[in-house]
């Protein structure tokens, strides 16, 4: 007798798990047969939202890390000394750990002026993304902290961008919404 071969593959839990979640139409199935799961792994996941169309990464130059990813950078405030702020920030940038922080804080540092900064994976904490944005505020309102425009700037383009990584997936309805929204004028 002869025995016909065939090839047998196994669905084990691992490669169940990556084939719904390697797709997204099987992140579909996943939330509506394994709900439970479902939450544990949206927990879980760090992955960028759809805030827009095509993500945009966070680079600093010097070695093109994205720092969303990664989170091993920094942001830094760069401060005028002896000024009637706390801090008076001409400028903001974003740079790795190590070697590329330390290049850019000393060219800034003989130029006389002071840097203060802030872990990037720490701001990506949902909790620290809503406190960090509220101490801004506060201090911008209490006239203790002051911005150049170009910091200014800069601080906005930050607070957009890490927005990716904290910020939950917005819905197609919400989407659709958000269309009809930015037809209506605002103050925005
Ligand atoms: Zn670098």
């Amino acid at each position: 007798m002869q025995v016909k071969e065939f090839e047998v593959r196994i669905f084990d839990k691992e490669l169940l798990e990556k084939e719904l979640l390697d797709n997204p139409k099987g992140k579909n199935i996943l939330k509506r047969y394994f709900p439970l799961s479902y939450d544990k792994w949206k927990l879980l996941d760090t992955k960028p939202n759809n805030l827009f169309d095509n993500y945009e990464p966070l680079e600093y130059v010097c070695c093109g890390k994205d720092l969303l990813i990664e989170k091993t950078g920094i942001i830094v405030f760069v401060q005028k000394r002896n000024t009637k702020y706390v801090c008076d920030t001409v400028d903001i940038y974003w740079v790795c750990k190590g070697e590329c922080d330390e290049k850019k804080r000393n060219y800034y540092e003989t130029q006389g002026y002071s840097t203060a900064w802030e872990d990037i994976g720490d701001i990506a904490i949902p909790g620290k993304y809503l406190s960090w944005n509220m101490a801004i505020l506060n201090r911008m309102y209490d006239n203790i902290d002051r911005y150049e425009k170009v910091a200014f700037e800069k601080l906005k383009q930050f607070i957009i961008s890490i927005s990716q990584i904290v910020l939950r997936d917005q819905t197609d309805e919400q989407i659709k919404r958000l269309m009809e929204l930015s037809q209506i004028p605002s103050w925005g």
